[in-house]
């Protein structure tokens, strides 16, 4: 499978177009970044172990019957997927206080909830990706009423099979961030990635963090994190 021309450079993705219109190849970057792009670093091998991890959560997701933008591995560090319309939406699903919400509401970080919360935040990084509520994204006319119902639906399932098949592995899924997109049909799809740049994962019995939050806060083996995730999914 053949790239073409790069469409959009991010912080830690490409994404090129190929020989079908309605596929896209995304090419996972080595690149990290936190704290809206201030705080920037490069972490050899961390793209080809995102793309993996991601594809394979894809995959699980995609055979509980939510449609996802995977297509195929092309290799270590590049996939195809659905050429979809991103909704300018990062939804942000939490089962334990931490990080922003922590901060902002003056939460013990670890405080468990007796049910997720759902969180918006719309997706302009020169904005500072504000928080927003169904409201916002239905009146200002990012997603119709039906499509955020999807969306939400499609973000506490995956966030409950995810705790679920994570905890088996022995890892806590704190929270994490989603993203979907409308592919030519109408219809709703994840999108994105699942990775832990995107999601908190605790290891259950030591507490020990096993994602972004590494770099984030300076603690070293931010690789092996990454890689320790790899392993208890996949076995490698
Ligand atoms: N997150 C993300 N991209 C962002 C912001 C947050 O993937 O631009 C993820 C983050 O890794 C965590 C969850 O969303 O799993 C909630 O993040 P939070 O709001 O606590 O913000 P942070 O502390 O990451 O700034």
């Amino acid at each position: 499978m053949q790239k073409l021309d790069l469409l959009y450079e991010g912080r830690t993705k490409r994404i090129f177009a190929s020989e079908n219109p309605d596929e896209i190849i995304i090419a996972f970057l080595d690149n990290t970044t936190a704290y809206r792009g201030l705080k920037k670093s490069f972490i050899p091998g961390k793209g080809a172990v995102n793309n993996r991890i991601s594809n394979h959560l894809m995959r699980k997701i995609a055979g509980l019957g939510i449609p996802t933008h995977f297509i195929k591995e092309i290799n270590d560090h590049e996939t195809c997927v659905v050429k979809a319309d991103i909704i300018p939406i990062a939804v942000v699903v939490r089962n334990i206080a931490a990080g922003s919400l922590a901060e902002r509401l003056g939460l013990p970080e670890g405080m468990a909830f007796d049910k997720p919360i759902i969180e918006y935040y719309y997706k302009d990084a020169s904005l500072g990706n504000p928080m927003i509520n169904e409201y916002h994204i239905t009146t200002l006319a990012w997603a119709t009423e039906e499509e955020l119902k999807t969306v939400a639906d499609y973000s506490l399932r995956v966030n409950m099979f995810l705790s679920a098949y994570l905890i088996d592995l022995g890892i806590a899924l704190i929270d994490l961030k989603l993203e979907f997109g409308k592919n030519k049909h109408g219809d709703i799809l994840l999108a994105d990635e699942i990775s832990p740049d995107s999601c908190r994962l605790w290891d259950t019995k030591t507490h020990e963090r096993l994602d972004k939050d590494r770099f984030r806060l300076d603690l070293d083996d931010v690789e092996d994190a990454y890689r320790e995730i790899l392993r208890r999914l996949l076995g490698n």
